[in-house]
C-alpha cells in the first residue's frame, strides 16, 4: 500500500519500483472516497483524520492483504505507521513516527539521547516577542514544528530580526490554521557550518546508509532554500563515518527501526550535528539521482527492504550525481521558462524538469512550499557535476511577473 497526497512528485518512481519487482501496488490518496472513486483511486481517505483512515485501511486489508505499507511523502508517515501496528505489520512505532515529525519532540528525545543538536526553547504565537527576544541567544533559527521543505523557517541576528521573523511565522502559522488559538514554534541556536543530507535505510534498527550528499551553496539564512544535492560526499571518510554514526544514534533516539530516513546534518569543529531526521526518503524528484547495483532505484531499494526482499548487496553505482532544486527568486506569476532545451544540453546534465505551472502565483521561502524545478546530472567526480548543474540554472531563465502587494486600506 502506498500511502500519497494527490500532488506529491514521489508517486511515480514507486509505482514503476513495484512495476519493475513485480509487486502489486494499492493506491491510498488523501482524498474523499467519492472523488477517490471518481478518479479509480481504490482508496481515498483523510490523512488527518487518523482513526477514520486506520479503520478504512483495515477494513480493506481484510478483503485484500497487504505486505507493506508505505508512505510516500511526510504527509502520511503517522498513519502508514498506525495502520501498520493495526496489521502487524513491521513498521517504526507510532511513536517514532510522531517524533520523526515534530520538531520539538524530535529535539527533546535527540537531548535525550545524547545526539549532538541544537540548544531549543519552545515558544507560542501567544507569547509576547519584544519580551522572548530579549531572552534568546543570538544568532537563532525560528522555526514551526510540522511544517517541512524549510517553510517558515528564519534566521535572526538580534532581536529586532528576532521580532520580525517570529511575526512572519506566526502569520504563516495564522494562515494554514485561521483558528484563534496560539500556536507553538521553536527557537534554536543557529549551528554554523557545512551541510550535508544522509539517504539511509533502516532495517531492524540497523541503519544502511545508500548516499551522502554534500550541500555545498551555504546555507547561512536568512532562509535556508535547499539549491544543490551532490554525491558522494568530498568530506573525509572519518568526516562522512561521523555523520552516519551521528544519523544511527538519532534514528535510536528516536525510535526509527525500519524503513526509508532522511537526516540532514551540519558539520562544524565540533563534528556533525543533528539537524532534522524525518523517516521518509529524499523529498521532490531528488531520488532520480540515486542508482544501486546495475540499474536500481531508491523506491525499488525502499520497497524490497518493507517486503523483506533483501537488500544487502546493492550499493550506489560509482558515478557521481546530483540535482538542483531550482529554488523560487521572487513572488509572482510566472509567465516564462526560457533556455529549457540549452539547460538540458549543458555537459553532464541528464534532465531538467520545469515543476512550477506557467501562469500561477508562485511563492518563494519562507512562505512557499514549492520548488521551480529541477535540474539532474551526472558525472565522472561531484566537482565536475556541481559545475553542470550551476551552468545549466544559468541557462535558464524565469520571466516572473511580480505581484502587485495589496496594500491595507
Ligand atoms: P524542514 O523540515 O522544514 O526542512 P529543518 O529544521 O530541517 O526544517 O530546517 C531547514 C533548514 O534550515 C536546514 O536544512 C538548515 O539548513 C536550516 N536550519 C534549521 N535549523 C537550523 C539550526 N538550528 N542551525 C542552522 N541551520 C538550521
Amino acid at each position: 500500500m502506498l500511502l500519497m497526497t494527490p500532488k506529491t512528485y514521489r508517486a511515480q518512481a514507486f509505482v514503476e519500483a513495484a512495476e519493475r519487482l513485480g509487486l502489486e501496488v494499492v493506491r491510498v490518496v488523501d482524498m474523499p472516497p467519492e472523488l477517490a472513486a471518481h478518479w479509480n483511486v481504490p482508496l481515498g481517505v483523510d490523512f488527518l483524520d487518523l482513526e477514520a483512515a486506520t479503520r478504512a485501511i483495515v477494513e480493506f486489508a481484510a478483503s485484500r492483504p497487504v505486505d507493506a505499507i508505505i508512505s510516500v511523502d511526510d504527509g502520511a508517515s503517522l498513519l502508514a505507521a498506525r495502520a501498520s501496528a493495526a496489521l502487524g505489520l513491521p513498521h517504526n512505532s507510532p511513536e517514532a513516527a510522531e517524533a520523526a515529525r515534530n520538531k520539538h519532540r524530535m529535539r527533546a528525545l535527540l537531548a535525550q539521547g545524547g545526539v549532538r543538536a541544537p540548544e531549543f526553547r519552545l515558544c507560542s504565537t501567544g507569547d509576547d516577542f519584544r519580551d522572548l527576544a530579549a531572552r534568546v541567544e543570538y544568532p537563532c533559527v525560528v522555526k514551526p514544528l510540522l511544517l517541512s521543505g524549510s517553510r517558515g523557517v528564519m534566521r535572526a541576528d538580534g532581536p529586532d530580526q528576532f521580532v520580525i521573523a517570529a511575526g512572519r511565522l506566526k502569520a504563516l502559522l495564522d494562515s494554514i490554521d485561521p483558528s484563534p488559538q496560539p500556536k507553538p514554534f521553536l527557537v534554536e541556536d543557529f549551528v554554523p557550518g557545512s551541510e550535508v543530507a544522509l539517504e539511509g535505510v533502516l532495517d531492524h534498527g540497523r541503519l544502511k546508509t545508500l548516499a551522502l550528499f554534500d550541500k555545498p551553496d551555504p546555507l547561512d539564512g536568512p532562509f535556508f532554500e535547499e539549491t544543490i544535492y551532490v554525491t558522494p560526499s568530498r568530506l573525509s571518510q572519518d568526516v562522512q563515518a561521523a555523520i552516519a554514526q551521528c544519523a544511527s544514534d538519532a534514528a535510536r533516539a528516536l525510535g526509527l527501526r525500519e524503513g526509508p530516513m532522511h537526516a540532514e546534518l551540519r558539520v562544524n569543529e565540533a563534528g556533525p550535528w543533528l539537524i532534522e531526521v524525518a523517516g521518509r526518503s529524499i523529498g521532490g524528484m531528488c531520488s532520480k539521482t540515486l542508482r544501486f547495483g546495475t540499474d536500481v532505484s531508491l523506491e525499488e531499494l525502499i520497497l524490497r527492504q518493507a517486503c523483506g526482499l533483501g537488500i544487502e548487496s546493492l550499493d550506489r553505482e560509482r558515478r557521481a550525481g546530483g540535482v538542483m532544486m531550482i529554488p523560487i527568486p521572487e513572488a509572482g506569476i510566472l509567465r516564462r521558462v526560457e533556455g529549457e532545451a540549452e539547460a538540458r544540453a549543458a555537459p553532464g546534465v541528464e534532465d531538467v524538469q520545469i515543476t512550477a505551472r506557467l501562469n500561477n502565483p508562485i511563492v518563494p521561502l519562507p512562505e512557499g512550499d514549492s520548488y521551480l524545478g529541477f535540474i539532474f546530472a551526472r558525472g565522472e567526480s561531484p566537482d565536475e557535476v556541481e559545475a553542470a548543474l550551476r551552468e545549466a540554472h544559468r541557462r535558464l531563465r524565469f520571466v516572473i511577473e511580480p505581484t502587485i502587494p495589496l496594500l491595507p486600506i
